[in-house]
């Protein structure tokens, strides 16, 4: 009887057949004692990749490629940043297909949460950006929150097709594929290697469905305007929300200031004192001062007090935003990559200083 080989990273059954499946190594990769298969090595690698800049337009092409095929797209977002892990132009790079969305990391969102807005909420930005979806279906991939309901939302929407599934990275794609053929097969483990920094997904992978149809992964899309893309991974683990995101409220008046470690600045200009509820992740230090100080402080302790990150110098200079609240109703204030912050509803004027080219929006309040 052949003896089955597994690869030493991610425990996939080994092949030598077919690269582009699953578990692919070459023949000569079976000599050595420590196998690993052609995406485990190439993540192995990853500094090496890494250093090469990344092409964006490289896997917009792969992307688009989509538009010629039949098939439903399932597009992975990343709930705690949905902007910001939507894949800019997708309705042109995938055609006439149907796209299902879902919205991961919902773990992460308090318990208050009101998820009929939220779910309101992504269906008006889809349509902002150009898409109708299906159907919405809130994951969280890592708990295996909503797997079911996932599955059988792709089983009903695909109608015998082939799947894509497209995410920018860090959205959770890897860890939800990973879950999907685990509760599919029960049989291995993490199959796909994940990983908390971006851009570890490659290759176009197929996962073969019963039907002869496969499941396809694409390569996760870079987005550069995105706070995180300008971390390193021990600062990610800082900006990143590893657990449900404990609000933490301020009470400001005009000319007060609030920093959000050393990569955000946000000045209450004008208006009655209010609150401001951050929705970052936890570890992350918050300072507040009076708006007087904050050009020195920000001088003197970025990089030091006001970390991550731990060199300044890195992050694209700061440009204001100046944001105008009517007082009708809270609003969120969403720095892509980062959180949010849940303003009160007084009327004011908000100067928000992030590093340019990272997205600053408003929306209605989600919680
Ligand atoms: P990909 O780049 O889209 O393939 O993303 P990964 O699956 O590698 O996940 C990126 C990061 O997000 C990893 O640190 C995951 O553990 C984390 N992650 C993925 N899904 C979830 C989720 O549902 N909730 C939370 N809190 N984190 C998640």
């Amino acid at each position: 009887e052949e003896k089955q080989f597994h690869c030493e990273g991610c425990g996939v059954k080994l092949q030598s057949e077919s690269p582009d499946h699953l578990g692919y190594a070459p023949p000569s990769a079976f000599e050595r004692e420590y196998i690993l298969c052609k995406r485990c090595y190439r993540i192995r690698h990853y500094g090496e990749i890494a250093s090469i800049s990344q092409n964006p337009d490289e896997y917009l092409k792969k992307l688009g490629e989509i538009a010629n095929t039949d098939s439903l797209v399932v597009q992975v977002i990343d709930l705690f940043d949905f902007s910001g892990s939507w894949i800019p132009g997708i309705h042109r790079h995938i055609g006439k297909n149907p796209l299902l969305i879902l919205a991961n990391k919902t773990d992460l969102f308090p318990k208050l949460t009101k998820w009929g807005r939220v779910r309101e909420w992504i269906y008006a930005l889809a349509k902002d950006l150009g898409m109708k979806p299906l159907d919405v279906v809130l994951t969280s991939a890592v708990k295996g929150t909503k797997m079911e309901e996932a599955i059988a939302a792709i089983e009903h929407h695909r109608r015998g097709k082939d799947v894509y599934i497209v995410g920018t990275t860090n959205a959770g794609k890897s860890t939800f594929i990973n879950r999907l053929i685990r509760d599919l097969e029960g049989s291995f483990e993490d199959v796909i290697t994940t990983s908390p920094y971006p851009g570890t997904t490659l290759d176009m992978i197929r996962i073969p469905l019963d039907d002869g149809k496969s499941l396809i992964d694409t390569p996760g899309i870079v987005r550069s305007d995105r706070l995180s893309e300008w971390m390193t991974p021990e600062e990610l683990k800082v900006v990143v929300p590893a657990d449900t995101v404990k609000p933490r409220g301020y009470q400001l008046q005009d000319q007060q200031t609030i920093f959000l470690g050393g990569m955000i600045r946000i000045d209450y200009v004008k208006g009655e004192r209010q609150s401001f509820v951050c929705y970052t992740s936890n570890p992350l230090y918050i300072h507040r001062t009076k708006s007087e100080n904050a050009d020195r402080i920000a001088g003197e302790q970025r990089g030091k007090l006001l970390v991550p990150p731990a060199d300044p110098s890195r992050l694209p200079a700061w440009v204001k935003h100046d944001i105008h609240l009517n007082g009708q109703e809270k609003q969120d204030i969403v720095i892509s990559g980062l959180g949010w912050i849940s303003t009160g509803s007084e009327k004011a004027t908000i100067r928000v200083w992030a590093p340019k080219g990272v997205q600053v929006t408003t929306r209605k309040a989600i919680i």
